[in-house]
């Protein structure tokens, strides 16, 4: 750690004895070491005589050898000397100085202000600015902005741009709350605890104990204390023993569990007010000062209602003595943070709600079984799922399972759908099909608000013309979910530590905040905005304003909505494009298979066959393009790969640089007018290989578009690849049997090495998940000294467990993290370090993590990204093309656009051509540089380290961040 350049000397002048002992504390805890006066110079800025001091000072950050560091001068002055500084110039000298501190370890940096409960912000800056997403701090410029306890800015940044004396500004990017007080009976720069309740209401839905867990923890570790309210507002309305306090092994084992632990009910009583006067009551005599509510918007509405009335609840309960105005001082301000958990995703201030996916999992296993039986029957089944007035799950099911038709409450369907359903259930049976599925939103209504029920669309379907043998199922309460996937348990943790932030950070002023996702990025916005908006999704359905619910549910609802008509719908004339501009398409697989990848297939294949263009398999990959093994695919061909793992297809590693000149020859010869290359980074690579080839084979002036693919999730380009999320839970899965088995060998710690190259993506993600003790992964390695730190902490964590109680924990290493510890060698380190108070096993997951089925993420992704690529294909070989404008000339293309990968970006589906990529590559690692995940990895550690992280990784984490100093 170093200082900027040119400042020797900053004087901190403190008001009162209290904040010149919490600073220096503070800069203690930073690594400033106090000095005796004799040792220092006496700084040139002081002008005011030494007599003006109360109490003095010196404090000494020691800086590399060619700068002599900074010394802090904290004063204290006498009451004479407060009079004569001016208001406002209290704080810092020289002028509008701030301190910066360069530090190479930003994220012990921050673990360490988190553990101590010291508000932050983090700033990350490229080239282009303000980076609004999380990359890794090595890439780009971080700034971490804080205040010491006397409100003075101080940053922490890892690539100084070059200044001179003016530091850093940083007081705009900062909000004006200073940092917590420090609670002198607890180790350095402890916050004086809030308690915080948790509750679970309305209807449970999977992740909500991941959620709980999360809040118990990080309450706990940022030193607040944590209060588990059972049955939900049942819970808080009747008090006593439906209030307990939780511990850390209170939430042990709750990550792979379904449903609520602490309880759900519908409460009447919490409707009215004198409920809700008993819950204010409850939640005063408990000390409970913040309150997380996690349910769906029912349940959100009741937290807000509470909020609004929460002053006059305490009046009414002091003037009816129930009361005091001394007990209820303390709690004029109630702090409410929701948390959306349903399964039914009907809020739009949040792109996902906790639990939908595990539900839309569920639906999809129970539409897969029945599809067989119906092919097998060839009957047509209709099926309705769960959603209240939201057809996310409905819509959702229908794209990954390949329904014929869905029926949604956004989208009614048009004046006389029973013909128009008919017609296109006639035409996919023509066509072969043998098996049909409706699938119908239980919320589904017809222009005119009339329910569409499933016994009606039944009683269709048996009658002429279709005289089809149909049944029909209701899914039930199977939908709740079960097992959380891997993404709600990770959705629900971050979401979970987002809700204490958001606890810790709130003043009387701020509105109640709901914590949301919004293109793939943690959101926080007024409760009362979120609850208000989803009730506009009710007024706009029941006002027939269609497109107004359309445009509330999540950006990519539409989307969606749109790929499933464009790859389900055959022979729609409106979508042919004129016979001159069809295209010959070839669609290979490259790399190791990746669900997902015969998604995207299937869906490529289906709109280039509704635009008229002619899909064709490239089996095998480029040797399949050399030995001509290529075939036209048909729409029946490819219906039954919505839920098939794999590559059907058929893939390898091998790129086109086997051989670039017979590629050539064979791309002109089988005149390709387009390729699309589904795969991993060696899908990425030949897109590059093609493109850097141009100038010498014309034939691969065509559009050329990698949809990314690999479970690894390290194509540049993309927030996730093809077969991620669908590994992710294979992933998931394995781990909670083996923790079910290290359980139950009472003391087991089973290393588990997953997939991954030089991408820590899925060990971290997947730790994060199943509540791994640590993961190891390339990005940051694995040492001695790691080894060392987490044998102590496991020591120390079996040390402490009860007698009796069992409990296995997983290390997750990735594969290539290092070559001389390998999951054997840390295995045996483990064990013998253990000394008998546990053992140690290994686990190897390997291709067992290429996942079975594709998971629905994968799925739903799959068929978005490869609409879109017929699309960009289309715009690439005729430019001139536009919805209004369909003429013009197939251009042969070298432009850089042209050979392109696409991507989700947040939410956004993404060009980017392999040449701007580049940038973005790490060409050695074969990844991409923009690990936007990696800060999750201190959430594995936070999450299953406390004790151990905040009694010493606090201070060794800062230490360690300024061992790896930065010299400027
Ligand atoms: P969900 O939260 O899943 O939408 P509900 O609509 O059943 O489920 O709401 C759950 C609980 O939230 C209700 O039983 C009730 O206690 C509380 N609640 C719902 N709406 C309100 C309201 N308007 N006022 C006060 N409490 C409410």
């Amino acid at each position: 750690m170093s200082l900027v350049e040119s400042i020797s000397h900053i004087t901190l002048t403190a008001s009162c004895i209290k904040d010149f002992d919490q600073c220096i504390r503070f800069y203690n805890f930073l690594g400033f070491q106090t000095i005796s006066q004799e040792d220092i110079p006496k700084p040139a800025s002081a002008e005011r005589p030494e007599a003006s001091w109360e109490k003095e000072s010196y404090l000494h950050l020691f800086g590399d050898k060619v700068k002599n560091g900074i010394t802090l001068r904290i004063v204290l002055p006498n009451e004479t000397a407060k009079k004569s500084i001016p208001h406002g110039e209290s704080s810092l000298e020289p002028e509008d100085a701030s301190i910066t501190i360069v530090s190479k370890n930003l994220a012990g940096v921050e673990s360490a202000l988190k553990s101590n409960n010291i508000h932050f912000q983090k700033y990350t800056y490229t080239e282009a600015g303000l980076l609004t997403t999380n990359p890794s701090y090595e890439l780009s410029r971080t700034e971490i902005c804080a205040r010491d306890p006397l409100n003075n800015p101080i940053t922490f940044t890892n690539k100084p741009i070059p200044f001179g004396k003016t530091i850093y500004p940083v007081s705009p990017m900062l909000s004006s709350k200073p940092a917590d007080p420090i609670d002198e009976n607890i180790t350095p720069l402890k916050s004086k605890g809030k308690r915080i309740g948790v509750l679970t209401s309305g209807g449970d839905a999977p992740g909500m104990n991941a959620a709980v867990r999360a809040i118990v923890r990080v309450a706990i570790s940022r030193g607040c204390e944590a209060y588990a309210i059972f049955e939900g507002y049942e819970g808080l309305v009747q008090g006593g023993k439906m209030i307990r306090k939780f511990g850390w092994a209170d939430v042990r084992g709750y990550l792979a569990i379904g449903g609520t632990l602490i309880g759900t009910a519908r409460c009447k009583s919490f409707r009215e007010r004198s409920g809700r006067l008993d819950a204010a009551c409850n939640l005063v005599k408990n000390g409970i000062d913040a309150l997380i509510v996690c349910g769906g918007d029912g349940s959100l509405t009741g937290a807000d209602i509470l909020r609004k009335e929460w002053p006059g609840l305490i009046e009414e309960l002091i003037q009816n003595g129930k009361l005091t105005v001394e007990e209820a001082d303390p709690y004029k301000h109630l702090t409410i943070v929701g948390l959306v958990g349903s399964i039914d995703n009907d809020m739009p201030s949040t792109d996902v709600t906790i639990g939908a996916v595990t539900s839309l999992h569920r639906i999809c296993e129970a539409v897969d079984s029945i599809s067989s039986t119906a092919s097998s029957h060839s009957r047509a089944f209709v099926i309705e799922v769960m959603g209240r007035r939201c057809g996310w799950l409905a819509l959702m099911a229908a794209i990954s399972t390949g329904a014929d038709f869905v029926f949604i409450p956004e989208r009614p369907p048009s004046e006389n759908w029973e013909a128009e359903m008919c017609d296109v259930i006639k035409r996919h049976r023509q066509l072969g099909k043998r098996r049909t599925i409706v699938i119908v939103a239980e919320g589904a209504i017809d222009r005119n608000l009339n329910p569409i029920k499933p016994d009606y669309i039944k009683e269709l379907l048996i009658k002429k013309p279709l005289e089809l043998d149909t049944r029909v199922t209701t899914l039930g309460h199977t939908q709740r979910g079960g097992r959380p996937c891997a993404y709600d348990r990770n959705l629900a943790t971050i979401q979970g530590v987002e809700a204490v932030n958001a606890v810790l950070e709130s003043t009387p002023d701020t509105p109640s905040p709901m914590i949301g996702v919004n293109e793939n990025k943690i959101t926080s916005e007024p409760l009362l905005r979120a609850v208000e908006l989803t009730h506009q999704v009710a007024e706009a359905i029941s006002k027939q304003d269609f497109r107004r619910a359309m445009e509330l549910r999540d950006p990519e609802f539409a989307d969606n909505y749109e790929a499933y008509r464009a790859t389900t719908l055959v022979d729609s004339e409106e979508m042919l494009v004129p016979e001159y501009q069809r295209l010959r398409i070839g669609i290979m697989h490259i790399g190791a298979p990746a669900g997902g990848m015969n998604q995207a297939t299937r869906a490529a294949v289906r709109f280039a066959l509704n635009r008229g263009h002619v899909p064709i398999a490239i089996y095998n990959g480029f040797r399949g393009i050399l030995q001509e093994n290529i075939r036209e695919l048909s729409w029946l061909d490819v219906d039954d790969w919505t839920s098939k793992g794999g590559s059907e297809l058929g893939t390898n590693r091998t790129e086109p640089d086997i051989d670039l000149g017979m590629v050539a020859y064979q791309i002109q010869k089988q005149r390709f007018d387009a390729l699309l290359i589904i795969g991993g980074f060696e899908a990425y690579d030949s897109v590059r290989e093609l493109r850097d080839a141009r100038d010498k084979y014309p034939a691969f002036c065509i559009p050329i578009v990698c949809i990314p693919a690999t479970i690894s999730n390290n194509v540049p380009g993309t927030d996730f690849s093809l077969g991620s999320d669908t590994s992710l839970n294979a992933i998931v899965d394995s781990c909670d049997a083996i923790k079910q088995s290290a359980s139950a060998s009472r003391r087991r710690v089973f290393v588990v090495e997953v997939h991954g190259g030089q991408c820590g993506y899925l060990a971290v993600l997947s730790g994060l998940a199943v509540g791994a003790t640590s993961t190891y992964i390339p990005e940051e390695g694995v040492s001695l000294k790691t080894l060392l730190a987490d044998v102590n902490h496991l020591r120390r964590r079996y040390g402490d467990d009860k007698k009796g109680t069992s409990s296995g924990r997983l290390i997750l290493r990735n594969e290539c993290v290092s070559k001389t510890y390998t999951t054997d060698v840390i295995a045996k380190i483990i064990e013998t370090e253990g000394s008998g108070l546990f053992d140690s096993r290994t686990c190897v997951l390997g291709h067992i993590q290429q996942g079975g089925a594709s998971s629905p993420l994968d799925r739903i992704r799959a068929i978005r990204l490869a609409v879109r690529c017929i699309d960009f294909i289309e715009r690439q070989a005729f430019p001139s093309m536009s919805p209004h404008e369909k003429a013009g000339p197939k251009v042969y293309t070298n432009s850089e656009e042209s050979a392109s990968v696409i991507g989700i970006i947040g939410a956004q589906v993404v060009f980017s051509s392999v040449v701007d990529l580049l940038k973005e590559t790490d060409k050695k690692n074969r990844k991409s540089k923009r690990a936007w995940w990696i800060h999750f990895k201190e959430l594995v550690d936070l999450l299953s380290k406390w004790g151990y992280s905040e009694k010493e990784a606090q201070t060794e984490d800062l230490y360690e961040a300024i061992d790896k100093d930065v010299h400027i």
